[in-house]
């Protein structure tokens, strides 16, 4: 297909595409045309650095990947109504990774249609209808999921709660209701959920779930503290409700230390229902619900039929189980675990030099910065950080926001990330911080020239893989994985990228 001039596709878009999906970067939107591990590449040929998507879990493009999809492609693809080894074969794989009483899955296309079906699972096993859910938390794009999603229902153009809905606190350490020198804090935050199941029931609610992402990422990077799952989960249950874990961001690994992150944060808490989704197909409309057998058996038990067109189909499947192999193959956790401390410890380093970092947090390659006005008062840095976003896409390394204030920066990026990416990640970030810092000191924030676009015209400093500032008068005293051991890794990667 021949391609379009950037501006032709951008008008296009604007007619033919619904507008609530916005661009990133919507001032200087980019083009992307191709991609490879953790790197995406413009019409121009200019080479991002991408630290947020999240779907491309073990590498754009990953070899395996492709391979697994174009050779099932070409001999069968349908529906699971029929006998196939690809759908039991993955279904014994991923009830693998989980505790033993999960094993039963449902496979289905989005994050939005697992957490569905999560909720229609929880509802006709319990009888009950109304859901707890954390505030600023996101589940998903479809009416039942937009009702019990605050990130939605609270916002611009949302309904608000609806009476079956109870809201509980973030267990968020940093600015939430307890703060990090709270003795228990995990139980504190649990025992607001008790207190919102009771004060629920004491009304005549009756709780179908507990839904929670394991650690949430639209509210800002959230890593809740020891004790909360487990308690939450004892809470919930007491209650007659079941406990969902929204896995759909986090799952697969990226905490480093546990494939789930439910398992990183729920001190051997396991929940009755996990949806999962985003990286599960690296980039293929994939997802899975798993449950446990007495849930099934009562949804089965209902007589209606559940039966999903593309849902498990043999494509679908060979793309989960190569993502699977790609996981084990190339070590990934191991590399989250590494890249992922890594940079944290430089973030960490930066913020004695830069007063604008408040917080980092994070586990694995799931990461935030939370950008604050004044380390004490914990003022949201809301427009400096958007100002860095765009001064570091200028610079060819793509970053987000998120959170309620829009202050913390996010990097979960492709799991293959190296530990010179993420050199390259702080020295620019380094950069950048200073300038905004300078700006913001004399008032001259809006000055910033954070809405030009490189595309068509490069300028400033850019970063392009050498250092412009010695890595070792920043970050001296962090433990750096050898840059022999970097190249090792990133050998090894590309090797099996090129088998
Ligand atoms: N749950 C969580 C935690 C999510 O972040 C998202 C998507 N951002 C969803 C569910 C919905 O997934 P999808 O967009 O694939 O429907």
């Amino acid at each position: 297909m021949e391609s379009l001039p950037k501006e032709e596709t951008l008008q296009l878009r604007l007619r033919h595409y619904g507008p609530s999906c916005k661009l990133f970067f919507k001032e200087s939107p980019i083009k992307i045309v191709r991609a490879e591990g953790q790197y995406m590449y413009d019409e121009q040929g200019n080479q991002y650095l991408d630290c947020i998507n999240n779907v491309a879990h073990v590498g754009h493009c990953h070899p395996t990947v492709v391979k697994a999809c174009t050779e099932q492609m070409s001999v069968l693809n349908t529906n699971s109504r029929f006998l196939h080894d690809n759908l039991v074969t993955y279904a014994k794989r991923l009830t693998a990774t989980l505790p033993e009483k999960l094993s039963v899955c449902y496979f289905v296309n989005s994050g939005s249609e697992a957490n569905d079906l999560a909720l229609r699972l929880a509802r006709t096993y319990t009888g009950n209808y109304d859901v707890v859910v954390m505030d600023n938390g996101y589940h998903g794009h479809v009416s039942s999921l937009i009702d019990i999603s605050p990130y939605k229902f609270n916002h611009t153009g949302g309904e608000g709660q609806k009476p079956f809905v109870h809201l509980v606190p973030v267990p968020d350490v940093y600015r939430g209701l307890y703060r990090e020198n709270v003795p228990d804090v995990g139980k504190k935050y649990a025992m607001e959920v008790k207190h919102t199941i009771d004060g629920a029931r004491r009304r005549g609610r009756k709780i179908a779930a507990f839904i929670h992402e394991s650690l949430q990422s639209c509210g800002g990077q959230i890593i809740p503290p020891r004790g909360y799952l487990r308690e939450v989960y004892k809470h919930t249950r007491e209650a007659g409700a079941v406990c969902i874990a929204d896995e759909v961001q986090v799952g697969f690994g990226r905490v480093g230390s546990h494939f789930w992150a439910f398992q990183a944060v729920g001190d051997e808490a396991c929940p009755d229902i996990v949806s999962m989704g985003k990286p599960i197909g690296n980039g293929h409309p994939m997802s899975a619900v798993i449950t446990t057998p007495e849930i099934a058996e009562a949804f089965g038990a209902t007589g209606m039929e559940y039966f999903n067109t593309f849902g498990g189909n043999p494509v679908s499947c060979a793309i989960g189980l190569a993502v699977m192999d790609v996981i084990d193959k190339e070590d990934l956790m191991g590399n989250a675990s590494r890249v992922g401390n890594y940079l944290m410890e430089g973030f960490r380093k930066l913020g004695e030099k830069h007063s604008i970092i408040g917080d980092v947090r994070g586990l694995g390659f799931f990461i935030g910065i939370d950008l604050v006005k004044d380390k004490t008062s914990r003022e949201p840095a809301t427009a400096e950080a958007q100002h860095i976003i765009y001064r570091m896409k200028e610079r060819f390394i793509l970053l987000s926001t998120d959170g309620p204030h829009r202050n913390v920066l996010k990097l979960k990026g492709p799991m293959c990330f190296n530990i010179k990416d993420a050199d390259r990640v702080l020295i620019n970030l380094d950069q950048v911080l200073t300038e905004i810092e300078a700006a913001s000191s004399n008032n001259r924030l809006e000055q910033l020239p954070y809405r030009k676009d490189v595309h068509s015209k490069r300028s400033g400093p850019v970063f392009t893989g050498s250092r412009t500032l010695s890595h070792d008068a920043l970050f001296g005293n962090i433990k750096r994985p050898s840059d022999n051991d970097s190249d090792d890794e990133e050998a090894k990667r590309q090797k099996s990228w090129a088998g």
